[in-house]
C-alpha cells in the first residue's frame, strides 16, 4: 500500500503519491524482444467485438489488417507470421504464430501531409487503426470528428499516476514526432490553441519539448497532483474553465488527447504505420530489471515478465495499466492491448487490492480526495442498497472512475466496483425507458392506424350502403312511372 495525503491546487482537490518512477524514468525505451506467439485482443471500445478478416493458417505481414470493428476501426497483424487460431481465453483474440522474419508491408505516408484537409487525416487516422492509447480505446478519428472547430486541443501528459514513465520517455526521447502527431490532431480538427500539458516533475521531457515546440504550441505546468491527468481536471486546470456536470470537456470547447496517441498519429500521418507497437512501463518491486519497453500489440504479458526478470515467489499483484486504474490480471498469457501503459510486478506492501473489505466507518478520507467533489461513500451506500436511481441523483454520472476514493479507503471497500456496477444500472434502466418509451410509441401509432382503418372501413359502408339505397331509390321510381 503506497501511503498518500490529500492535495488540493486551483480548485481541484486530489491525492498526492510518492511517484514510484525512480526505477524507470532516467531509463531509455528499449525495443521488447519478439515473441513467439501474439495474442491480439478483438475486444473493442463499448464491449464490441472486431470481424475477423483473415483466415485460419493464412501467412500474413506486418501492417496487414486481420480484423475491422463495428466501426471501421481496423486491427494490424504487428508481425510476420501464420494465423493460428481464434481463442476465447484469456479473452477473445486472434493468435498469430510469429516467424521471427517481421516483413512489414510497404508503408504509405498521407499524400500531403499536415497540407492534407481534415477529414483525409481523420480518414488517415481511422485507416491506421489509431484509438486512445492513453484512455479507454475509443476510436482517435470519431472523437476528432466530433471536434470539429473546438477551440483547445489539450496533449495530455500528465501521467500523474505512480510507477508510469512511458510517456515521460516518449517526451525525453522523441518530442519532435510527438509534436508532430499534436500539429496532425490540431488540423485534424482545426483548433486554435494547442497545449502539451505536463506534470512540473518531468525536467527531461519539458526541456525535450521546449526544445522541439515552435511558437504554435504552449506548453503548461502542472502540479504534481493525482488526478491532474483526467480529462474534466486537466480541462479546467488548463483553461480555468470547469466542465459542466454530466457533460463532457468538449461542452467548453476542449478536446484532450494523449502523448501516446499523439505519437502514433504521427507515425500514421507521416511514417504511414498502423497502429502496431506502444511504449509500456515495466515495474514493480517483483521485477528484477524495470525499464520502458516498445512492445508489439498482443505480447503476452508474462513475455515481458520473463524477458525483464521476474521473481515469482515475491509477486504478490499483477495489473495491467497504473496501480489505481490498472486491471489485476492473473493470466500471464494476457496480452498487451492498444491502452496497455504499464505492467506491474507488484511485491509485499506494494500490492494494492488483496486486503478483505470492512464496513464503511464513515471517516470521510473518500469524499476528502474525490476529484469531482462527490460523497463517494454516500454513493456507495445507495448503490448497495440497490437505489441507483438516488445515486444517479447524487452525481454519479460525474464520477470519472480515478479510484482515489479506493485508494484511501481504510476499509478497503471496493468502490470504484459498486459505480461501474452503479452506472451500468443506471444505463441498463435508461434502455428500458427508452424501449418502453418506443413501445409506447408504437403502441399508439398502431391503435391511431387501426382507427384510420375502422374510420375508413366504416366511410366505406357508409358509402357502399348509399350507393345500394340510390339503386333502389332509382328502380322504385322506373317502377312506379310504368
Ligand atoms: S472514483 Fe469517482 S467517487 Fe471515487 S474519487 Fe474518483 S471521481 Fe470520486
Ligand atoms: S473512506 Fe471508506 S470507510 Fe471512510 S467514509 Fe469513505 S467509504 Fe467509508
Amino acid at each position: 500500500m503506497i501511503p498518500w495525503r490529500s492535495a488540493s491546487f486551483g480548485g481541484m482537490q486530489g491525492l498526492d503519491l510518492p511517484s514510484r518512477k525512480a526505477r524507470t524514468r532516467k531509463l531509455a525505451i528499449e525495443s521488447a524482444a519478439l515473441p513467439p506467439r501474439l495474442l491480439m485482443p478483438l475486444r473493442r471500445y463499448g464491449g464490441g467485438r472486431a470481424e475477423i478478416r483473415v483466415q485460419i493458417g493464412q501467412q500474413i505481414r506486418g501492417g496487414e489488417v486481420i480484423a475491422v470493428d463495428a466501426v471501421d476501426v481496423p486491427l494490424h497483424a504487428p508481425t510476420s507470421g501464420r494465423v493460428r487460431a481464434f481463442a476465447e481465453t484469456p479473452e477473445p483474440c486472434l493468435e498469430i504464430e510469429v516467424d521471427g522474419d517481421d516483413l512489414m508491408l510497404e508503408p504509405s505516408p498521407l499524400a500531403g501531409g499536415l497540407d492534407a484537409p481534415p477529414e483525409a487525416i481523420r480518414a488517415c487516422l481511422r485507416a491506421a487503426g489509431l484509438v486512445g492509447l492513453g484512455g479507454a480505446g475509443f476510436p482517435t478519428a470519431t472523437k476528432l470528428a466530433a471536434a470539429r472547430g473546438v477551440d483547445c486541443l489539450i496533449i495530455n501528459a500528465a501521467e500523474c499516476e505512480p510507477y508510469l514513465t512511458a510517456d515521460e520517455r516518449l517526451l525525453a526521447e522523441r518530442s519532435p514526432e510527438v509534436l508532430a502527431g499534436v500539429r496532425a490532431l490540431a488540423q485534424a480538427t482545426g483548433a486554435r490553441r494547442v497545449v502539451v500539458a505536463v506534470e512540473d516533475d518531468k525536467p527531461e521531457a519539458i526541456t525535450a519539448l521546449q526544445t522541439a515546440a515552435d511558437d504554435d504550441i504552449e506548453l503548461h505546468l502542472l502540479p504534481r497532483i493525482y488526478p491532474s491527468g483526467s480529462e474534466r481536471q486537466l480541462a479546467a486546470l488548463v483553461t480555468g474553465r470547469e466542465v459542466p456536470s454530466g457533460q463532457l470537456p468538449l461542452a467548453i470547447g476542449v478536446l484532450c488527447q494523449s502523448v501516446a496517441t499523439a505519437w502514433a498519429a504521427g507515425r500514421a500521418v507521416f511514417a504511414g504505420e498502423p497502429v502496431t507497437r506502444r511504449i509500456v512501463t515495466v515495474a514493480g518491486a517483483a521485477i528484477d530489471r524495470p525499464g520502458n519497453l516498445e512492445v508489439r500489440l498482443g505480447t503476452p504479458v508474462g513475455e515481458l515478465l520473463r524477458e525483464r526478470g521476474l521473481d515469482p515467489s515475491a509477486l504478490a499483484e499483477l495489473r495491467l495499466g497504473g496501480p489505481l486504474t490498472g486491471r489485476i490480471v492473473r493470466d500471464h498469457a494476457a496480452p498487451i492491448g492498444a491502452t496497455t501503459a504499464a505492467v506491474l510486478a507488484l511485491a509485499g506492501a506494494e500490492a494494492v487490492g488483496s486486503e478483505p473489505e470492512q464496513p464503511c466507518i464513515r471517516c470521510g478520507a473518500c469524499a476528502e480526495v474525490c476529484p469531482a467533489w462527490l460523497q463517494p461513500q454516500l454513493l456507495h451506500q445507495l448503490i448497495r442498497a440497490g437505489d441507483a436511481e438516488g445515486a444517479g441523483a447524487a452525481h454519479l454520472g460525474d464520477c470519472i472512475e480515478c479510484a482515489a476514493c479506493v485508494w484511501v479507503c481504510p476499509s478497503r471497500i471496493p468502490l470504484l466496483d459498486d459505480y461501474r456496477a452503479g452506472k451500468h444500472e443506471l444505463a441498463r434502466r435508461d434502455a428500458a425507458r427508452r424501449e418502453a418509451e418506443r413501445a409506447r410509441l408504437r403502441h399508439e401509432r398502431r391503435q391511431a392506424r387501426m382507427e384510420r382503418e375502422r374510420e375508413a372501413a366504416a366511410a366505406a359502408r357508409k358509402a357502399r350502403l348509399a350507393r345500394v339505397n340510390a339503386a333502389v331509390a332509382r328502380a322504385r321510381s322506373r317502377t312506379s312511372e310504368s
